[in-house]
């Protein structure tokens, strides 16, 4: 099986790279146009109608062909999020971003990309990039005005998992619920101190400039992004180690938009908190699962329903107790919700495989433990 990885680095761009940057911004926005215009979504049909438009930018092929495919992408999720609600705006590339699986090489601690016909650029790699690529093929070449990233790849032996665990993810933390019956957290509250203090950054610009409010809260965005991407990198880092040791599979729950966090009863505050926070479920849940493919460790996703409602054990509906725990008014089970919803997504997700032996084996030994480890969680 194919699998990917992702290195980046900061760069300088010269005048040749920021001017190729903002080329292929301009195709790609040409493409979108021709796109919408036509209602286009196939790369065959775009290619079709959008490529002799382009014959006007003196650039590589490769880069016309790859703004074509970019374009298409991003019309396709257009379309879907159309169907879903009509007043979505319509898509347009503002930051000069390019990628490419085409043309370039990566030689002698150089990426080489080509910018005209027979003319190429040269970046070169620092020691982190090129000594985190060296056994690897490169796949794909991202450029934006400060970073570089190249996606490399591997072939994983697929490994058949012996159980799984699965995921629960939270405000504050990750909750990990494995076939052994063992229960981990961790702890996600700085990465939300890391978001609290971002937004308190942002309602200090209270002027009406739409243009000035986005740029600064692009600028601060990015920050605080990387800040929230390191540590969710350390939590998804282990807990894919845990995973790998055990030879698990993980299981997830397929995120449905912000209604997920309403449902928690968490953020209920304005529009872009949700955003925010959806973009790190989403980010937690991007971060493992490449992480567990390079692993070969299968990831499967379970649609979330009941899963924070419904008892673990008897499958009832739970009612809401103190800190944070729920008893089972039929089986009488309480237990920390955070440990109650892991189960029931790891529950659903070893079903979905059809290792079915290994649910029931797992919640016999269950009750006493869970209610062991959250307490203690809840006392730490
Ligand atoms: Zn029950």
């Amino acid at each position: 099986m194919r699998v990917f990885k992702s290195v980046w680095q900061h760069y300088t761009p010269t005048p040749e790279i920021a001017w190729l940057l903002e080329q292929f911004r301009q195709m790609l926005n040409d493409c979108i146009r021709i796109g919408l215009a036509e209602n286009v979504t196939s790369l065959k049909s775009l290619s079709l109608k959008a490529y002799r438009q382009l014959s006007g930018y003196d650039l590589a092929s490769y880069h016309k062909l790859c703004a074509i495919s970019a374009a298409t992408g991003i019309l396709r999720n257009y379309w879907e999020a159309k169907r879903k609600n009509p007043c979505v705006r319509e898509p347009y590339a503002r930051r000069p971003r390019l990628t490419t699986c085409y043309g370039f090489k990566v030689r002698d601690g150089e990426l080489s990309l080509p910018i005209h016909a027979r003319e190429h650029i040269r970046i070169s790699l620092n020691q982190h990039v090129q000594a985190t690529i060296n056994d690897f093929t490169v796949r794909s070449v991202t450029l934006t005005e400060g970073r570089l990233s190249l996606a490399y790849e591997s072939e994983a032996q697929q490994v058949q998992p012996r159980g799984f665990i699965g995921i629960d993810r939270n405000l504050d933390n990750v909750t990990v619920a494995a076939t052994d019956g063992t229960v981990q957290r961790h702890d996600l509250s700085e990465a939300t101190r890391a978001k609290a203090m971002y937004l308190g950054v942002r309602t200090h610009f209270k002027r009406n400039d739409a243009r000035i409010r986005r740029e600064i809260s692009g600028k601060y965005g990015q920050k605080q992004r990387d800040k929230v991407k390191q540590i969710l990198h350390h939590a998804s880092k282990s807990v894919v180690r845990e995973a790998k040791s055990k030879q698990y599979g993980i299981t997830m729950e397929k995120l449905t938009g912000i209604r997920k966090l309403y449902r928690r009863g968490n953020w209920q505050g304005r529009w872009y908190r949700g955003r925010m926070n959806s973009w790190s479920y989403a980010e937690l849940q991007r971060q493992i699962e490449y992480k567990a493919r390079w692993e070969g460790l299968p990831v499967i996703y379970v649609h979330p329903h009941g899963t924070s409602s419904r008892c673990s054990i008897c499958g009832q509906k739970m009612k809401p107790e103190e800190n944070r725990t729920l008893r089972c008014p039929s089986c009488g089970y309480v237990v920390d919700r955070d440990v109650n919803a892991a189960r029931n997504i790891l529950a659903a997700g070893t079903l979905r495989f059809g290792v079915v032996g290994l649910t029931s084996e797992a919640m016999v030994a269950e009750p006493a433990s869970v209610r062991q480890s959250a307490k203690s969680m809840r006392g730490s």
